[in-house]
């Protein structure tokens, strides 16, 4: 396989020798972070300095890092670097409480540039691409981290940011767009207007590549994509992207081989655990991923719970690049709902639904409460031209229940009744009573 680097020395460094860096540089911004109040009495707590780290072993030593912490010390009580020298703040919507912020100097933004060229040359973007970027262009990380990776290479961006669905579609065409990016639901959804509409996709876009995240993506979901936007019959395909607010926003994405998102082990480091327990698991198991951002001087965040569940394969990919990769997505702790003493989460629903080609990727699921008793149901639209049975219908459930190990009714929508999404998709709908 041809593979194109953006920085070859680095990608395919030995492991042995990027641990070693991570370890320095880990202590390195243990120092750095102990100017912070915050951080210096944590530590305290534990009867921790900084000095007292010196090798692997005692890194499970440093406390944890929680999304909470964030929010108590919203606006710049996590800040570690020098206040003058910030130039950007990004935050998350703060729906739920007191937003998420990170802050960055230059050089962070440089490093965050630096990666996501990285992982879009990985992903195979060339600089004769014609990229529409449709990831939010506002408080939201996701839309900056693509815009300057994609600059960086050198590609030719149009920053639609997200919505226009029409204009981003005759912006498609007119410009002969090979590369596009947005949330997976977004790009599903492109896929749906464009038939409408009498575009195929495959005959009258160019589109090659499809950088997509934001939100958990079955392969279902993906599948489609890679199939309905042409992605596949132009000769590429759709790339995840993984990241977070608190690690600074998009950070990994799959490469060429699509088995899983490499993370920079010079700029990030994982740790798997066991979040019961707390202890790591053993190689190769699934975990919760800890993250720890090596490289950031404003706001470095420290083992960081990321609360998503994921396997990690430590092997030389394909590709050549020997940098770790999350292999697999096995969902977010923060989109699990409780339903009845069962955990559920919407990425299992979605990964049942989309393994039948006569049901469409329009889907929600619906939480209520019937008389002190809760109950699930999902609502789906069938694929365009697909009618559904009352067979069909009992067979999904007995699915569903098996899976999810809880029922789970299911209702079939008339098609175009249930709500679309240009930005990150809300599955569930939770119609019990908060308190
Ligand atoms: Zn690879």
């Amino acid at each position: 396989m041809q593979v194109a680097y953006w920085d070859e020395q680095w990608e395919t460094k030995p492991l042995e020798e990027l641990k070693e860096l991570q370890l320095k540089k880990f202590k390195k911004q243990l120092q750095h972070i102990y100017k912070n109040q915050f951080y210096r009495n944590r530590f305290k707590e534990t009867g921790l300095e900084p000095g007292d780290i010196t090798n692997w072993e005692d890194i499970p030593k440093v406390p944890f890092t929680f999304k909470s912490d964030l929010r108590d010390n919203y606006p710049k009580g996590l800040l570690s670097g020098n206040w003058e020298e910030v130039v950007r703040i990004h935050m998350t919507s703060g729906t739920t409480g007191a937003p998420t912020i990170l802050a960055y100097t230059k050089n962070d933004l440089d490093v965050w540039a630096e990666c996501m060229a990285r992982n879009f040359v990985a992903g195979g973007l060339t600089t004769s691409d014609i990229v529409q970027q449709a990831h939010g262009l506002g408080l939201f990380t996701g839309g900056f981290g693509f815009h300057y990776g994609l600059e960086r290479v050198g590609a030719k961006v149009i920053p639609t940011g997200a919505g226009g669905t029409d204009r981003q579609l005759r912006l498609m065409q007119e410009w002969g767009t090979t590369v596009f990016t947005g949330t997976p639901s977004y790009a599903a959804y492109m896929a749906e207007i464009a038939i409408e509409k009498g575009i195929d996709p495959v005959k009258d876009l160019n589109l090659r590549l499809g950088f997509h995240g934001g939100e958990p993506c079955s392969d279902g979901l993906r599948k489609r994509i890679n199939e309905r936007l042409g992605y596949r019959a132009h000769g590429g395909g759709m790339r995840v992207c993984y990241g977070l607010t608190e690690m600074g926003g998009p950070m990994s994405m799959d490469c060429e081989c699509e088995c899983g998102q490499h993370v920079w082990a010079d700029h990030y480091l994982m740790e798997i655990i066991d979040p019961a327990t707390l202890d790591y698991v053993n190689e190769g198991e699934p975990g919760e991923l800890v993250i720890s951002n090596l490289s950031f001087e404003a706001m470095p965040i420290l083992r960081y719970r990321t609360g998503d569940r994921v396997n990690v394969s430590v092997e030389k990919c394909e590709c050549g690049r020997t940098h770790p990769r999350i292999s697999g997505f096995l969902g977010r702790v923060d989109d699990m709902i409780l339903v009845s003493g069962t955990n559920v989460f919407p990425s299992q629903v979605e990964y049942v639904l989309l393994k039948h080609a006569s049901l469409s990727e329009n889907w929600q699921l619906i939480v209520e409460d019937k008389r002190g008793l809760h109950t699930i149901k999902v609502e789906i639209e069938p694929a365009t031209g697909c009618v559904i049975d009352q067979t069909f219908v009992t067979v999904l459930e007995k699915e569903l229940h098996s899976h999810l190990e809880i029922k789970c009714g299911v209702d079939i929508k008339d098609g175009g009744t249930l709500p679309r999404f240009e930005g990150k998709a809300a599955r569930v709908v939770d119609r019990r009573e908060k308190g």
